[in-house]
C-alpha cells in the first residue's frame, strides 16, 4: 500500500473535522473499570504535541518495523475548531495554528480485529487485556484489517502479518519500560499507565482533564483518550 493511501486511510479513521470535542463527548471516567485487571490506557494531550514526529522514530526503532514505517502517525490538522472563525484570519478552516493528532490503533477493549481473526492470531494478551499479534499464526487475511473501524492495522511487508500498535507489549512493557513512543516524547504529549489503578497518574490525569474517544458510539471501547485543544472563550 502506498503512503499516501495509507495516510487517506488514517484519514477516514479520523474523520471530518476529527479531534472535536461536542460531537464526540467528553468523558472523565472509565467506563470500563474492572478492579481485577489492569486496563492499559494512553492518553495523547493535543495542546502538548508539537509534531516533532520523534514518537514515530522511537516506534519503528523499538519494534523492529521497515525502513520508514511506524505503528503511529501524527497528522496536521489545520488551526480552528470546525463551524467556528478563526480570530487571525476569519476563515473557519485555516493554517493560522498548527495542531496535530495521533493516529494508531485504540486498542479496543472489545476489539473487532480479534472477534473476526479467524486464526486467533489478534488476540488479546491474558496477563495485560492488549490487543496484540501472534505473528506465527497470521495467515495475512487482511479480514482483521476490513474489521477494525480505525483502520489502524496494516500489512508489515517484510513479514506478510498484520500488525498494530500493542503499546510495545512485548519491545518494551515486557522489559517494565514505557512505551516508546511515551519515552520519547520531549514534550509529555504522551501518558500511559493504568486506568484500573487508582494511585496512576492517568487515573489521576482523567479525573481532572476533559478527554475524548474516537468513535466510541461503534462499542469499541477504545482505551485511547485525547486531550483536545480547547480554545478560551470557546
Ligand atoms: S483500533 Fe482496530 S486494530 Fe486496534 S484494537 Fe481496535 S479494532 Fe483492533
Ligand atoms: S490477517 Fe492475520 S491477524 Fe488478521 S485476521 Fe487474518 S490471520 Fe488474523
Ligand atoms: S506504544 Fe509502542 S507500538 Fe504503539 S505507537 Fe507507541 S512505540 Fe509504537
Amino acid at each position: 500500500m502506498s503512503e499516501n493511501l495509507e495516510r487517506r486511510r488514517f484519514l477516514k479513521f479520523l474523520g471530518a473535522g476529527s479531534l472535536i470535542v461536542a460531537p464526540l463527548g467528553c468523558s472523565s471516567v472509565d467506563e470500563d473499570k474492572n478492579s481485577n485487571q489492569p486496563h492499559y490506557i494512553m492518553v495523547f494531550d493535543q495542546n502538548k504535541c508539537v509534531g516533532c514526529g520523534d514518537c514515530k522514530v522511537a516506534c519503528n526503532q523499538a519494534n523492529n518495523l521497515p525502513e520508514g514505517k511506524s505503528r503511529v502517525m501524527m497528522e496536521q490538522q489545520s488551526g480552528g475548531v470546525e463551524g467556528q472563525v478563526c480570530p487571525q484570519c476569519g476563515k473557519t478552516s485555516c493554517e493560522c495554528e498548527r495542531k496535530y493528532v495521533r493516529v494508531s490503533c485504540q486498542q479496543c477493549q472489545n476489539a473487532p480485529c480479534v472477534t473476526v481473526c479467524p486464526t486467533g492470531a489478534a488476540h488479546r494478551d491474558a496477563k495485560t487485556g492488549i490487543v496484540t499479534m501472534d505473528k506465527a499464526k497470521c495467515a495475512g487475511c487482511k479480514y482483521c484489517i476490513a474489521a477494525c473501524p480505525y483502520d489502524a492495522r496494516y500489512i508489515n511487508k517484510e513479514t506478510d502479518v498484520a500488525d498494530n500498535c500493542d503499546f510495545c507489549l512485548e519491545s518494551k512493557l515486557a522489559k517494565g519500560e514505557l512505551p516508546a513512543c511515551v519515552q520519547s516524547c520531549r514534550y509529555d504529549a504522551l501518558i500511559f499507565g493504568d486506568a484500573n489503578d487508582p494511585t496512576s497518574y492517568v487515573n489521576k490525569l482523567l479525573a481532572v482533564k476533559d478527554s475524548v474517544r474516537i468513535k466510541s458510539h461503534f462499542g469499541t471501547q477504545p482505551s485511547l483518550r485525547y486531550i483536545p485543544i480547547v480554545k478560551q472563550g470557546v
